[in-house]
């Protein structure tokens, strides 16, 4: 249930109600805009009288939810959000802070990674991706370095100054994603219903999530997924659409579904990025995938860039040199400037 209060109340006023809607067992979220304050309800607001609320002289208007998202529901929090990192420091991520993510889709050595990180940081990137733990198709591929990726992963971050974005996989490694530090912790494709792990990350951590969309998830399942881990406590969700299952498998990895960005933007307050890597499998497919993404409202890019692509450990095929990298970030930034 969605409670408008009237412009010019004061706090006292409000945080009385919200006394009273807690008291009744009513998890109770505040959004304090410029102009109004909106109190969004979750739980069973059957047990309040509409009308009671509806007849208070701070109430402006009384709506219901019939979404079965409620954290992550724009009309809790009509403006975008904005997350921060657990330290406080390096970029914003929603609200008009785009975040621009790039990096290998492995580690794969200290040469690799460093030198990859360097490129892309020149190149104007303000986060850098990598797996150090890898979900593949095939128990025979590279399954990435590990936890001594991980450790990669963060002399990368001090040596450029990223922040570093890298997928885990399982629960008992959450420790030490938490331990070490890393600053977004995404969940891929695979993992985006593993409601046990999503409700771990809710209690442990307020760390940034990157929620990848599905392989054949629905919009609405991808945002229940992201329920999940605010319901537990960790309101700082991305949402990620990286290409879904159709029938096409011919001439791209996964069918981008670009219509999600603004559906999504429009049901939600978080972040929407989008990843032209996974969604299309095609490095020449990147580029423009990427300016449309950001056409269609992304408040980011996650995209894979590899030295030597034709050599990489994993997804090769999809990676951009650095070079073609850079060519793409001036573009972003033309095209940004042109939307703004
Ligand atoms: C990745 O980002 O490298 C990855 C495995 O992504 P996804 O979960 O989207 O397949
Ligand atoms: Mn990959």
């Amino acid at each position: 249930m969605i409670v408008m209060i009237r412009p010019d109340v004061s706090p006292e006023k409000i945080e009385h109600l919200i006394k009273w809607l807690r008291d009744k067992k009513l998890i109770v979220k505040e959004f304090h805009g410029q102009q109004q304050c909106v109190l969004g309800l979750i739980g069973n607001t059957k047990c309040i009288d509409k009308d009671m609320l509806k007849s208070l002289d701070i109430v402006e208007s009384v709506a219901d939810m019939p979404e079965t998202f409620k954290a992550s529901n724009r009309k809790m929090h009509p403006e975008d959000s904005i997350l921060r990192l657990v330290s406080g420091n390096g970029p914003a991520i929603g609200g008009g802070n785009f975040a621009l993510i790039a990096g290998p889709c492995s580690v794969e050595s200290r040469s690799q990674l460093i030198g990859i990180a360097q490129e892309v940081k020149a190149a104007g990137a303000n986060f850098l991706r990598g797996g150090a733990f890898k979900p593949r198709t095939s128990p025979y591929d590279f399954q990435g370095m590990g936890s001594e990726g991980i450790d990669l992963l963060l002399e990368a971050r001090a040596e450029t100054g990223l922040p570093i974005v890298t997928e885990l996989m399982y629960l008992q490694n959450l420790d030490l994603f938490i331990e070490k530090g890393i600053d977004v912790i995404q969940i891929g494709a695979r993992n985006t219903q593993n409601y046990d792990l999503l409700k771990e990350l809710g209690r442990c951590t307020k760390a940034p999530i990157l929620l990848k969309r599905g392989l054949a998830g629905t919009i609405k399942e991808l945002l229940m997924s992201a329920e999940y881990i605010m319901a537990n406590g960790n309101e700082n969700v991305i949402l990620c659409e990286r290409g879904i299952r159709t029938y096409e498998q011919d001439y791209t990895r996964n069918t981008l579904d670009l219509s999600a960005v603004p559906v999504l933007k429009s049901l939600t307050h978080l972040p929407v990025i989008v990843d032209p890597s996974h969604s299309t499998g095609r490095s020449d497919l990147v580029p423009s995938m990427t300016l449309a993404a950001i056409a269609a409202g992304a408040d980011g890019i996650i995209v894979e860039v590899h030295n030597d692509p034709a050599n990489a450990l994993c997804d090769g095929a999809q990676s951009l040199t650095p070079e073609a990298f850079a060519a793409l970030s001036a573009k972003i930034d033309k095209l940004r400037e042109a939307l703004a």
